[in-house]
């Protein structure tokens, strides 16, 4: 099978398709997405080398549960060891020595086929088409906040970003009423942002210590300062970017304001299905680009260039 290979440097190399073990499903990838997480990857994140890729919708081709073959899937990218306390708490995302899809010694989904346990698994209902299935993990991300944070419509809310994650929390924060202001420097993605109702900004100087919680989602180490600017005395703050390197921070700012931080990565895989289903997300204006899997190292490329959303399609 052809496969996108990081190491060193990205090219496409030639693999032999994997071999499903028991308790596991052999996928065939339908779509996948380029997250930030594969750009920061190749700068040298999480030091993973491998093919890369964790965001996709697929059709199980081989599965010991019957219930699941020829359906249509997309998988919580945390595999956890199934044993420790984490994993017997449900938490396997959070299991020390789990795997994680194309980010930690897990061979990812930028190829024709990947095995995945069966538990990791949700079945994808047939109105959500595959380009929408793709965001359901990037969307789990989002909805993330919402288990960590308690947000009433009354909540200030500020993000800090105008890139795929920060479009798709702003409408996740909207569905509760609450108002959010978006803070973004890229006047197409402010515009995307306009059009499903926040208010954006180009810079925080208007906004010193106003919000209740701040939404650090730029990608970009700057994204972590300018946010504490905007938060009032004892707010919140939400991190969700994961880059390659390390912020210079003066913590003493954080104690005496009495900032809550607050680190969020990977999130629920099912409220993420409904509400694509019920069409609640807007997900069309998130889409830069569609490029079919042989030309996957031209949408490296393209994604790398500070476009939405750059979908693959291996069909
Ligand atoms: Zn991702
Ligand atoms: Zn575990």
């Amino acid at each position: 099978m052809k496969a996108l290979v990081f190491d060193e440097k990205i090219f496409i190399a030639d693999l032999p398709k994997p071999a499903r073990k028991e308790n596991e499903s052999l996928i065939k990838i339908l779509v996948a997405g380029i997250c930030n997480t594969d750009l920061e990857i190749i700068k040298g994140y999480m030091g993973y080398k491998g093919v890369l890729g964790h965001e996709f919708v697929g059709i199980v081709e081989d599965s010991g549960n019957h219930t699941l073959i020829n359906k249509r899937v997309v998988g919580e990218i945390n595999i956890g060891c199934g044993k420790c306390d984490f994993c017997l708490q449900g938490l396997s995302r959070h299991c020390q020595n789990r795997s994680v899809i194309g980010i930690l010694a897990k061979q990812g989904v930028f190829a024709q086929y990947i095995t995945l346990p069966d538990a990791n698994l949700c079945l994808v209902p047939d109105s959500i088409p595959d380009e929408h299935a793709v965001f359901v993990e990037p969307l789990a991300a989002a909805l993330e906040i919402l288990e960590q944070v308690k947000i009433i419509p009354a909540t200030s809310v500020a993000i800090i970003g105008d890139g795929k994650l920060a479009l798709l929390i702003l409408q996740v924060i909207q569905l509760l009423g609450v108002h959010c202001v978006l803070f973004g420097k890229h006047e197409d993605k402010l515009l995307i942002a306009q059009n499903l109702g926040a208010n954006t900004e180009s810079t925080t100087k208007k906004y010193k210590r106003v919000f209740d919680l701040v939404i650090e989602a730029s990608g970009k180490k700057e994204g972590l300062l300018k946010a504490l600017e905007l938060l009032k005395p004892r707010g919140q703050l939400v991190l969700k970017s994961t880059f390659h390197g390390k912020v210079n921070l003066n913590f003493a700012g954080l104690v005496v304001d009495e900032i809550t931080l607050i680190g969020s990565r990977c999130g629920p895989f099912a409220p993420a299905i409904r509400l694509l289903e019920k069409e609640l997300i807007r997900i069309d204006p998130l889409i830069a680009k569609v490029f079919p899997f042989d030309d996957a190292i031209a949408a490296f490329d393209y994604a790398q260039s500070g476009h939405l959303k750059v979908l693959l399609n291996y069909k």
